[in-house]
């Protein structure tokens, strides 16, 4: 018998949460390890090569950063679990959309307030 707790988050909920986490912080780490060590491998030979060196690694650096930011974000995630807040908006302090958790597990705001800080944003 599967009763439907769709619109909160229990334990069991949480546990599949921190695992999804897990998961995808090992990826970005393993994609970001990757990255690095090709680049390390190709070293330029000439200078237009070297161009094209300094524009992947610039690249890369952006790409790093992001996932830096990704990384930060699935740490905080796996820190709000262990405190017991999460799945609360850090902004408003309203629970946040189990639907809107399915979809990115490190969010931390409410849609409300995620699309509040766009517009600041920009
Ligand atoms: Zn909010």
């Amino acid at each position: 018998m599967n009763k439907k707790t769709d619109n909160e988050i229990d334990q069991k909920f949480l546990k599949k949460i921190e695992k999804q986490l897990l998961k995808k912080y090992d990826e970005i780490k393993k994609v970001g390890e990757a990255y690095q060590d090709q680049l390390d491998e190709k070293l330029p030979e000439d200078s237009k090569e070297a161009l094209n060196l300094k524009q992947a690694q610039d690249l890369a650096e952006s790409i790093e950063g992001m996932e830096q930011n990704e990384l930060a974000l699935i740490v905080q995630a796996l820190k709000r679990i262990t405190d017991g807040t999460f799945g609360v908006c850090l902004d408003c302090g309203q629970s946040i959309p189990v639907e809107r958790i399915k979809a990115i597990p490190y969010a931390e705001n409410c849609v409300k307030c995620k699309a509040k800080k766009e517009e600041e944003e920009e």
